[in-house]
């Protein structure tokens, strides 16, 4: 089965699940509650610090290759270890390399989309390590088998009854529905999982250039608790992901957490500059940071595409998409999901199997309206839509009905000849198109609009005047 294929049939499960549907309904309508509420109460003008981000991200963009390499001074100079891996398969072999090395048996990993990107986990476990990831949404989905459903919320589709089953049998613990006590199986269970680690594998929120650190925001403790505890602290994150200056996280800091989670700051942020360095008696003692291209700079190579590389991984496009709210994150297949991941993953993994993803979208445009680095997600998946139809050789009789269509359609006259033809087909369209056999057709109006106007134009008689 093409990728194509499994979408569709991910994609129809998905659709027709009402339980699904009800638990990502009440996530998003909570998220959306507490985001407008401190859209409201964080910025005076919410507008301005969107341009004044883009902007910021446009100039790290126009400086990326310099930024980058100050970037690697820096830390370097403070004892850290910058490696650039072009591919996926590079930054694997990177950090298989560092775990061989340092003889690492244990893996405590902090969430980071990235690493899903390159395939991490599966890597790790045909290595025979152990590998336990640590915040809580990526534990739950590690021990349910399953891939994170969304970037920032990984296990958003999962209500609480279903991690209470999954913890009793998973955890071996008494089945309990309360939220503190899950948590706390949870937190007993890695508390061991964070001292016996040798190594610690995170993403990066931000990598800034002037201060040669990295940054990195969460909510639980866990990733910095995962790159102090163990001997070697390893940093996989995208190029894409420079700040010029350490000033710029007075913006970006709490751009990103009202979009992601609708909070005024997340509640640990972290500024790492290097591994342990005298008199700090703790910390890493080796600190590696993988920069990680793989495809990035055919992306940026690309006049059209470049800004793509301005986002911040939030996650509010995906809860605005009405795409996503109905088919969900694992539908689409990928370790982007929603509208970001419609057109990143084309770039990254190739047009031609992912380029379906593109009209997994209405073009409604909510995506671009929330995004806080104000990009225009809904022009990108057009454009995307595009070059993957430029680039295809279609099918003889498809590209004839759509020149005969475009022919049509630019014409009134022809649209209203065609009206009666397209009618009497409407049977044929209910016994050969799914979505016309799964949720019928609506009837065409008996005349159309143009009609409806002329008639009534009509009907309208000139005044009189007796001038
Ligand atoms: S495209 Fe914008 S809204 Fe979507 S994840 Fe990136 S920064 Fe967030």
């Amino acid at each position: 089965m093409t990728e194509n294929h499994l979408f569709l049939k991910r994609a129809r499960q998905k659709s027709g699940d009402d339980a699904h549907r009800i638990k990502i309904q009440k996530a998003i309508s909570t998220y959306d509650t507490k985001v407008d509420e401190m859209i409201k109460r964080q910025f005076t003008d919410w507008q301005n610090a969107r341009k004044s981000a883009a902007a910021i991200k446009e100039y790290a963009l126009a400086n990326l290759p310099d930024l980058l390499l100050e970037f690697e001074e820096k830390i370097s100079k403070r004892g850290a270890r910058v490696l650039w891996a072009e591919t996926a398969q590079q930054a694997r072999q990177f950090i298989g390399e560092i775990i061989t090395r340092c003889g690492g048996q244990k893996i405590i990993k902090s969430k980071s989309m990235t690493s899903e990107e390159i395939g991490l986990n599966e890597f790790l476990a045909g290595q025979g390590i152990e590998n336990w990831e640590s915040d809580l949404g990526e534990f739950i989905v590690q021990l349910a088998g399953e891939k994170p459903y969304h970037i920032v919320t990984p296990a958003m589709h999962k209500s609480r009854s279903e991690i209470a089953d999954l913890f009793a049998e998973k955890l071996g613990i008494e089945r309990t529905d309360s939220a503190e006590e899950l948590t706390m199986a949870a937190r007993q269970h890695l508390r061991q999982a964070f001292v016996t680690a040798d190594i610690g594998i995170t993403g990066a929120n931000f990598i800034i250039a002037d201060a040669g650190a990295i940054v990195m925001m969460e909510n639980e403790g866990n990733g910095r608790l995962g790159m102090a505890c163990p001997k070697v602290h390893i940093v996989l994150v995208g190029i894409e992901k420079v700040l010029p200056r350490l000033g710029n996280l007075a913006l970006f800091l709490p751009l990103l957490t009202t979009s992601g989670t609708g909070q005024q700051l997340t509640c640990y942020n972290s500024i790492v500059r290097g591994p342990e360095l005298a008199p700090d008696s703790d910390g890493p003692e080796e600190m590696f940071v993988i920069l990680l291209d793989n495809g990035r700079s055919d992306i940026y190579a690309q006049d059209d595409f470049r800004r793509l590389l301005h986002c911040i991984r939030c996650g509010a496009c995906l809860n605005a998409c009405p795409v996503f709210r109905t088919i969900g994150g694992h539908a689409y297949g990928t370790a982007y999901q929603g509208p970001i991941g419609s057109v990143v993953t084309p770039q990254l993994r190739g047009l031609a199997e992912w380029r379906h993803l593109a009209h997994a979208s209405t073009l409604c445009g909510a995506c671009s309206a929330v995004c806080p680095v104000d990009l225009d997600l809904h022009h990108l998946l057009l454009q995307t839509r595009r070059v993957a139809e430029k680039n295809r050789k279609s099918k003889f009789y498809w590209r004839m009905a759509m020149k005969i269509w475009a022919q049509c359609f630019r014409s009134r006259r022809a649209v209203e000849l065609l009206r009666p033809i397209l009618k009497l087909l409407l049977p044929v369209y209910k016994s050969i198109l799914p979505a016309a056999k799964r949720r019928g057709i609506p009837q065409p109006a008996k005349k159309s609009f143009a009609q409806i106007m002329k008639q009534s134009q009509n009907s309208i008689k000139p005044e009189r005047t007796d001038r």
